[in-house]
This record gives structure tokens, sequence and C-alpha cells, in this order.
């Protein structure tokens, strides 16, 4: 099973200081250490398109200082995905796979609901929900845990 996950909106959230700003969301660390265990993960956001490197920046950039070589550690383990139109073309081709994003586009979205893959995004929404990554992290397990996780809604 492969896990995508997106950053602005899922693993960034917003800063509560300033809400205009993003920060690392709570329990993004959590959540990268628990997918990580049991899932291969890429970066499916715009940071990091065929560059995991910038993604990693770009997260430690919105991290405290106290999160940063965790996060660092974390997220030196997660692949980057390359696409040129839709992110969903970097989807795997069986639909062995579950995607965390607060927001795909409306073309991305035809083509999830095209192939019957829809069950496999996840909607997550840390600015608007700022727990919402404990609810990812359930959701998640029910997916990963068994034999029966593919295709599994
Ligand atoms: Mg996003």
């Amino acid at each position: 099973m492969k896990v995508f996950l997106d950053s602005d909106g899922v693993l960034l959230g917003c800063d509560r200081e300033r809400p205009s700003r993003l920060a690392l969301a709570d329990h993004a660390l959590d959540l990268l250490a628990f997918v990580l265990a049991r899932a291969e993960v890429f970066w499916l956001g715009p940071q990091g398109r065929g560059d995991a490197r910038a993604m990693v920046e770009h997260l430690v950039r919105h991290a405290r200082a106290s999160d940063r070589e965790r996060l660092l550690s974390l997220a030196s383990k997660v692949r980057a995905a390359d696409w040129r139109g839709l992110r969903t073309d970097a989807l795997p081709a069986d639909g062995n796979f579950v995607w965390l994003d607060d927001g795909p586009e409306p073309g991305e979205l035809a083509v999830l609901k095209g192939r019957g893959w829809l069950d496999r995004w996840v909607w997550i929404d840390t600015r608007e929900s700022p727990d919402d990554l404990v609810r990812a992290q359930q959701v998640l397990g029910k997916r990963l845990g068994g034999v029966a996780a593919r295709g599994e809604a």
C-alpha cells in the first residue's frame, strides 16, 4: 500500500498565534511515524513535485525548532512523486493507495471519480480542524491494518 501526503492543510495547519501563517499541525510527527512504519509514503503536494528535499525544507521552515530534528529524520524517509498536470498522474494504476489532501483540484476529483477511486482520497483539513490528524491516523489504521485493506471503503 502506498500513502500520498499533501503538506499545506494536512501536515501544515494554521499557526495559533498568527492564523494567516502555516505551522506544523498537531500530531503531524506521530502521523508520519505511524504511516512510515506501515506503508510506502510519498509527497503529493506542490512543494514536493519531483523533489522530496524541497518539501522537507518547506515543512521544516514551518516547524518549531524543538520539532525540527524529529521532523527531518521522519520526512527524509518520504519519497518524491512526480506529475505533469494533475497530481492524480502520480497515483499508482492499481489503485492501491490512500491520499490525504485538503482540496484536490476539480480535475483531480474527476479522475478519482472516473476510476472509482474517490474512496482512496481522505479529506483532511488541519486549517479548519486542528486535530484532524488524529482522525487521519484512525482512518489509516483501518486501511493499512490488514490483508483486507486493499479496496476497503
Ligand atoms: Mg493542500
